[in-house]
Formats: structure tokens, C-alpha cells, sequence
């Protein structure tokens, strides 16, 4: 049965006269459209951030000593930030597939034949391509090609050095005289080329773990260099990145319960139960961070142990959704002067004790695994002391950054998946 979400509206209508200043942002589409549950992820500014921002600052609060005297001065900023990777969602196309895998899309688990680093991933999934000096395309690499695919070693290596750097490039170009130079040395047929360029299918269903990967080469290094501005904004996305690895709906192509009749679930699971509940009960403790000696796997396996959660996540909710009375599950609540339709917080709190504390789990793994991400780039950069870099200060330019990104935010329109943080 569907629950009768619209018989709020008088309350609603009520709340808005009552209160001076009260708002509603950005309407829902019409009954019809969203049988049920809560607005799209981030239709109030601090919606759905607010797990993002305590795992980064309780990731902090874990650190050894000698990553704390550079950390805990900046906590508020790593804290702040930690919520910038989705407001980037709203400014480049590139950004929203590292925030999601959908592994559904590869087979079942474990997801064998999916290859766990990038370069590997592309010589499956990507394929490339020249235009010929009389304007033809010409497939060089990929096509169909018969599983599993073996590339040789000379693709490798031109996918390593050319094509994996040039991932997020929008045009996916390549350099036509190096390509053409890598055909003719490996004997291969090296037709005359204006252009080249490649076409992959990875980020239509996300990138997730790889781009965790990425993150922690590029931490490391940041660690090296002692680029304290850099190596705050790469903690403060990994931070990010690896909560998102946490949320089991962040590996599914049913990301937010659309395929079967749950629209809404993104946000009841990730924003609302930990809005509501995990300051007033959540063991926040979770020791000291680890050194991760294989980071591929440890990436690969958060997500899959996520992923490993799906059935339940959705299951428990339709199996609470059919026996909770209908007009208790869904509430008007406020913000900021904000009003928004929201589970109730009676209703979060069954299906939270239906999940027998897998959100809370969930967000303590995280808060550990990000001290982990960030204290392993630091050890493996040869553990720099950190008592004289530079605590962050703001620039001007910082500052005309952060407002262009808040602007984009404030106008609304999500590049890519939408209804996930
Ligand atoms: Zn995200």
C-alpha cells in the first residue's frame, strides 16, 4: 500500500503560516510522480551532508600524535569540506561517477572478472579510436572482443602512460603522432592519423573504487611534498569518498530504490537515521588507524562489503514499509526555515532497529577506514613531520572558489545520477 505522504499538506500549510520566514524549497513533482518517501537528496543545502562532515571530523580526532598537530588545526576546514566532492556534482559532468559503482552492471558477486585497478578496467572497457587523413573513424583497439581478454603487453603499457591519465578528460583525446609512433613499433598496421581518441563504458555506472586508488597516490605524494593546501583538499574528499564507498546504496544501480518501488531510500538510509539518531546514539570510538599495507584491495573490499548489504537495505525497508501504519511514515520536518517532508522519526527509528545498527556500523567503518586512508599516505610517504607546515589559510582566490561552487549548488541542477550524495 502506498503510504498517503500528501496528507501532511494541511500541516504543512498550517507550519508556513505559523512561522514567519518559513520556505518551501524547491517543491516536489506532483503526488503522482513520488508514491512515497522523502524529497531528492539534497533538496535543502545541508541535507545529506551531515554524516559526510562528522566522519571526517571524528577521522581527525583518531589520528597519532604526530599527524594531529597538523590535522586538529585544521579540523573545522577538513570538517566543512568534507561535503565538496557533491557540490562539484553541480559543477562538472566528471565528478559525479567517483562518488558510485554500480556492480550490478558486472555479474554477481564477487565480481571476479571486473578488474580492480583502472588501467586494467579500460583495457576492458574502453576502446580506441583515429581519424584517418580522409576523415574515416577507425577502430584500433577494443570492439568485441571474446572474454576474458588478454591485451597484449604493448596496449598495456600505451593505456598506463596515455589513455588512464587522460581519464577525466571530457574529449577523451589522444595524441594522433604518439599513437601513430606505438602502432609502427609494435608492428602493428599505423595508418596516417589527424586525431585520435578514446570512448569507455566505466563511468556510466561509476568509479568508484578506482578512483580511491587515485586519491591515495595522490595524497601520498601531496604528504611527500609537504603541500599542505593540496593535502587538506585531497583528506577532505577522501573523506568523502570512502563514507560513499560505506553506503550500500552507493553500488547499486538501484541506487535509490527506483527499480522496485522505493524511491526515496538514498536519503531515508544515509541522511535522515544518521541525522537523527547518531549524536544521540552512536559509539563514535573507533580506535586507532590502521597502516594498509594492499590499498586496492582494502578499497575494493569496502565496497563490496557494502555492496554485500544491498538486499538487506531494501528488503527490511519494503518489509517495515507494508506493516508500519501509512500515515506515520512520513513527517513534515524543518530546517533552516525550510520545511520538507521527511520519514518520521518513528519510522527511522524502526527500520533503523530493523537493521539491527548497520547504519552505525557502517559510519564507525568509515570513520576508521578514512584515519586509515589518510594515516597509511602519510607512513608510506615516509612519515614527514608535520609540526611545521602551514596551517591552511584561505585566499582570496580560495574564497572566490568556494563561492562559485556554493552559487552553482544554490541554482539546483545535479550533473549526472541525481538523487544520491
Ligand atoms: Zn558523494
Amino acid at each position: 500500500m502506498i503510504p498517503r505522504l500528501f496528507s501532511f499538506f494541511p500541516v504543512l500549510i498550517l507550519l508556513l503560516l505559523l512561522l514567519p520566514g518559513a520556505a518551501i524549497r524547491r517543491p516536489g513533482p506532483p503526488p503522482a510522480e513520488r508514491p512515497h518517501c522523502c524529497p531528492a537528496a539534497g533538496a535543502s543545502p545541508d541535507w545529506g551532508f551531515f554524516a559526510h562532515r562528522r566522519i571526517n571530523r571524528l577521522a581527525v580526532l583518531s589520528l597519532p600524535p604526530e599527524m594531529m598537530v597538523f590535522f586538529k588545526k585544521n579540523i573545522d576546514w577538513i570538517s566543512d569540506h568534507a561535503v565538496d566532492a557533491d557540490m562539484r556534482r553541480y559543477a562538472a559532468t566528471w565528478e559525479a561517477p567517483r562518488h558510485y559503482i554500480d556492480l550490478d552492471e558486472y555479474g554477481q558477486p564477487p565480481f571476479d572478472s571486473l578488474p580492480r585497478t583502472l588501467t586494467e578496467a579500460l583495457l576492458r572497457y574502453a576502446d580506441v579510436w583515429g581519424v584517418s587523413a580522409a576523415g574515416d573513424t577507425i577502430l584500433l583497439f577494443g570492439g568485441e572482443r571474446p572474454e576474458p581478454h588478454t591485451p597484449e603487453e604493448p596496449w598495456r603499457a600505451y593505456f598506463r602512460r596515455y589513455v588512464t591519465p587522460q581519464f577525466t578528460d571530457p574529449e577523451k583525446q589522444l595524441q594522433a603522432d604518439t599513437l601513430r609512433v606505438f602502432l609502427q613499433r609494435n608492428g602493428l598496421e599505423a595508418p596516417a592519423l589527424q586525431a585520435a581518441f578514446f570512448r569507455e563504458s566505466l563511468s556510466a555506472h561509476g568509479i568508484l573504487p578506482w578512483h580511491l586508488q587515485k586519491m591515495q597516490r595522490d595524497i601520498t605524494d601531496a604528504f611527500r611534498r609537504r603541500d599542505s593546501k593540496r593535502l587538506l583538499r585531497l583528506c577532505a574528499d577522501m573523506g568523502h569518498y570512502i563514507g560513499d564507498a560505506h553506503v550500500p546504496l552507493h553500488t547499486t544501480s538501484n541506487y535509490n530504490g527506483q527499480k522496485t518501488g522505493q524511491t526515496g531510500i538514498h536519503g531515508f538510509w544515509e541522511s535522515r537515521i544518521p541525522e537523527l539518531f547518531a549524536d544521540e546514539q552512536y559509539d563514535y570510538f573507533t580506535g586507532k588507524p590502521l597502516h594498509v599495507q594492499r590499498t586496492t584491495d582494502y578499497f575494493w573490499g569496502m565496497v563490496l562489503s557494502s555492496n554485500s548489504m544491498v538486499d538487506s537495505v531494501l528488503d527490511i525497508e519494503r518489509a517495515l514499509r507494508l506493516r508500519f501504519p501509512p500515515d506515520r511514515q512520513m513527517c513534515p520536518d524543518m530546517r533552516n526555515g525550510v520545511v520538507f517532508i521527511a520519514p518520521c522519526r518513528d519510522f527511522a527509528a524502526a527500520y533503523q532497529q530493523a537493521l539491527d545498527g548497520m547504519v552505525e556500523r557502517r559510519m564507525r567503518a568509515a570513520i576508521h577506514a578514512v584515519a586509515s586512508a589518510w594515516y597509511t599516505a602519510w607512513v608510506d610517504a615516509g612519515q614527514p613531520d608535520l609540526s611545521q607546515m602551514d596551517p591552511l589559510l584561505a585566499t582570496e582566490e580560495d574564497r572566490k572558489e568556494a563561492e562559485a561552487l556554493q552559487t552553482i549548488y544554490g541554482q539546483g541542477k545535479i550533473l549526472g545520477r541525481p538523487e544520491e550524495h
